[in-house]
């Protein structure tokens, strides 16, 4: 059986037409499955009963099971792991802060990138997700979640930019007027720097925001803890950047984990500023979370005299307040276990990276 999420509104117009139905009948499917987000072809009651029966024989709607879902009793924070139907898991965030509600989202199982701070990357790449699961996930926390989404970002497990086309045809269909309706420039891609996607967002200026986690500021200490360095150097990389900027005026987000005596230097801090500074960008801080006591998070005032040291030097940039949900973008990097309220099902140990981070 097919997930109808995975199929464009042309495909299901094919579908229809092969079938011997009429064309507005895609449509009436494509919104129910969409914007009004049935789980069941039962609850499509302008079809015809035969109609919604076919549909039930030929398409799944929903292919996730809940293993899981931790919320905090502090800020609502949720936390969710799925069982993709192959047995896989993955997980995503809903994270509210002020009138922000960001749902966290992964692109792929597991990620094949290594980067040392990162409980996804101990997991290897599993597999890439389809554009119908990445869509499922949005569905599945919109159900959920307090509020409905202001910002929906690619910063789950795996990396967006090696699983380029599904994540684009998702967050198409996330877009799409006749569907979810969500903001294209309220999507973001979060990319370790994949050279080639980048350059390709620019060349199709795809409305989508960008960003590249930089996690250190000179080639050196990025190789150290990025293994995709090494493949993508860090001067290509910034250099790659700039030319998107050139090409589609869009500021970049770069992303900076911060990690106790490793890039949390005031050297550090000159550097990221100097690398950084003829690039219209944001910068955000995320103090590492990890459960390694190789990386730690640095004291409050470290982060705050970092912040400062890149804030006070360049006009361009923009520090995000490391308060509310930047500190947990990574999704999983979320609280200590004495924030966490069990809500669900026993968890099924520690098989994603989100929850680790
Ligand atoms: N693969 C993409 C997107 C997923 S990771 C990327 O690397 O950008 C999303 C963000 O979480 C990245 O900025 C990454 O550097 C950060 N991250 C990973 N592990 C982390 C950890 N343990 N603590 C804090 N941030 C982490
Ligand atoms: Fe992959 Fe991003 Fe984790 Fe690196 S930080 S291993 S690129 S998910």
């Amino acid at each position: 059986m097919k997930n109808i999420l995975n199929l464009s509104a042309e495909e299901l117009e094919t579908y229809f037409k092969e079938s011997g139905e009429p064309k507005y009948r895609a449509r009436q499917v494509y919104q129910g499955v969409f914007q009004k987000a049935y789980e069941d072809f039962a609850e499509f009651t302008n079809l015809s009963k035969a109609l919604r029966q076919k549909l039930a024989q030929d398409f799944t709607l929903r292919s996730f099971k809940e293993l899981d879902r931790i919320t905090s009793p502090i800020d609502q924070t949720t936390k969710l792991l799925w069982q993709l139907p192959d047995g896989l898991k993955i997980e995503g965030v809903i994270i509210y802060e002020g009138k922000r509600v960001t749902f966290c989202i992964s692109s792929q199982v597991g990620c094949a990138l290594d980067c040392k701070f990162c409980a996804t990357g101990k997991m290897g790449w599993l597999r890439d997700l389809t554009a119908g699961e990445i869509v499922e996930q949005v569905l599945q926390m919109k159900k959920l979640a307090l509020r409905p989404p202001t910002n929906i970002v690619f910063m789950g497990m795996g990396e967006p930019l090696l699983n380029y086309d599904e994540v684009m045809r998702a967050a198409e269909i996330l877009a799409d007027e006749e569907g979810v309706n969500f903001s294209r420039k309220k999507i973001t891609v979060s990319t370790s720097g994949i050279i080639p996607g980048i350059r390709r967002m620019a060349e199709e200026n795809q409305p989508f925001k960008l960003a590249v986690s930089l996690n250190a500021s000179d080639q050196n200490k990025r190789e150290r803890v990025m293994p995709v360095a090494r493949k993508y150097p860090l001067s290509e990389l910034m250099k790659a950047a700039g030319e998107y900027y050139q090409k589609t005026r869009k500021r970049i987000t770069f992303e900076y984990v911060l990690i106790a005596g490793f890039n949390d230097s005031a050297e550090d801090a000159r550097n990221l500023v100097k690398i950084t500074r003829r690039i219209p960008c944001k910068i955000n801080i995320i103090p590492v979370n990890s459960e390694d006591p190789e990386f730690s998070a640095p004291s409050p005032e470290s982060v705050a005299r970092f912040e400062q040291a890149v804030q006070n030097s360049v006009y361009a940039v923009t520090v995000r307040n490391r308060k509310g949900w930047d500190i947990r973008a990574a999704c999983g990097m979320l609280y200590a276990s004495n924030e966490k309220t069990r809500v669900s099902a026993k968890r099924k140990g520690r098989q994603t990276g989100c929850e680790t981070r």
